[in-house]
């Protein structure tokens, strides 16, 4: 039997995060997690980027990953000066490329969209978009955004975990079970230890389901490629490269990461021919410079999302609208690492400040009148 202050249920990025923002509160925390190999955290391309991803989604969604990349230089400089492990954290900037006239109309309702937003981006003409890149291919255009940055998240994921061991939090790892009464939670087993808490928080990404199978959550599945150089090949880019159809991360030694497809299909794990030709197809319109280089992961990870892609984060409600001792945050889809800091805090000082929530991420928008 195990006493603690805080039980987080799930090992990925934002039970990490929660967990480190929360032990350095003085909080005593336990994290327990059931393995999966294929976890969103250790699929992901790790791009921080809050202006390129704003395209039609609630403002407060707009704001929160905004205000999560201004904390990252902070929050990344700690958690490498604790650890002793490098994150990858880039700040060259991303390139939104366009490749035909179908694409340059989707960069510019994306930027009419954005206009109500102070979300910095400047147009690039072809002769600026090669200045920046020289071995991107035939372009129209495209949009610089100077400000959205990336980071390596299986590097920023060891130096989470080896902090955290620093900070002396407990990581109980085996098959996780939640005993609810009246919809408290009474206790948590964690293989065979049994962990008594003041609070837990359910943030076990596209699993959480399996503790509260009434969340509208859903597992979307994505393949991505990992390329290296051949010897003596250049390193291709620097910049974060997208297209409306692909984007490609520059990562060590000349890799890159190619993502991602969206599949909705459950927790079907198999590779696919079609991700590979699509993805690799789109890299190569644009970077033709891929053709040469070699294929050395194809791997692929479930994005939890909920009904309306927005995170679920704060207090599970009960049916007569009192809060329980059962807290969430997950759901983070396609934004996890971007989100993790700030969903980090948001939870953090609702929990132990009791400040507000967004209703955007709070549990009751699912309640139907
Ligand atoms: C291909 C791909 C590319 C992506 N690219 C980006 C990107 O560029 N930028 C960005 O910000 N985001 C990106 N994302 C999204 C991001 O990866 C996710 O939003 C984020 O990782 C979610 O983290 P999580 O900790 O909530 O879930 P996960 O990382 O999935 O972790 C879930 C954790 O729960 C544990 N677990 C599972 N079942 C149980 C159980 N029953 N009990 C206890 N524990 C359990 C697992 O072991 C795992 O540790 C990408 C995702 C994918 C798949």
């Amino acid at each position: 039997m195990k006493q603690t202050d805080i039980c987080i249920l799930g090992g990925g990025i934002t039970a990490l995060s929660t967990a480190w923002t929360l032990s350095k509160e003085g909080k005593q925390v336990t994290i327990c997690y059931t393995p999966r190999p294929h976890n969103a955290t250790q699929a992901a391309g790790g791009m921080l980027s809050p202006s390129c991803e704003a395209d039609g989604c609630d403002p407060a969604l707009i704001e929160l990953p905004v205000q999560s990349c201004a904390t990252y230089p902070d929050w990344v400089s700690e958690l490498e000066r604790v650890s002793g492990i490098q994150c990858g954290y880039r700040t060259e900037g991303t390139l939104l490329v366009a490749l035909h006239h179908d694409h340059n109309q989707e960069l510019e309702h994306l930027v009419a969209f954005q206009q109500q937003f102070a979300l910095s981006h400047q147009w690039c003409t072809r002769k600026q978009l090669k200045g920046l890149e020289p071995n991107l291919t035939r372009h129209i255009g495209g949009l610089h955004f100077a400000n959205d940055y990336q980071i390596d998240p299986r590097q920023l994921y060891r130096a989470l975990r080896t902090g955290l061991h620093k900070l002396g939090v407990t990581m109980l790892e085996g098959e996780c079970r939640l005993e609810m009464a009246n919809d408290q939670v009474e206790y948590l087993i964690c293989e065979h230890n049994k962990i008594f808490a003041h609070t837990y928080i359910l943030s076990d990404g596209a699993w959480s389901m399996e503790h509260l199978p009434t969340l509208p959550l859903r597992p979307v599945k994505g393949q991505y490629l990992l390329l290296a150089p051949k010897e003596g090949q250049e390193t291709l880019v620097n910049h974060v490269i997208r297209t409306p159809d692909v984007y490609i991360i520059p990562r060590e030694k000349g890799q890159l990461y190619i993502g991602a497809t969206m599949e909705e299909e459950s927790f079907d794990n198999r590779e696919t021919v079609g991700a590979t030709l699509d993805l690799l197809y789109h890299a190569f319109q644009v970077l033709p410079g891929v053709y040469e280089m070699v294929v050395v992961e194809h791997g692929k990870g479930f994005r939890p999302a909920l009904r309306d892609n927005q995170p679920l984060i704060g207090p599970h409600y009960r049916s007569d609208g009192t809060s329980s001792n059962l807290w969430f945050n997950l759901g983070h889809y396609r934004h996890g690492i971007m989100l993790a800091p700030q969903a980090a805090t948001l939870l953090k000082d609702a929990l132990l400040y009791q400040h507000p929530i967004p209703m955007a991420f709070d549990q009751r928008r699912f309640v139907t009148s």
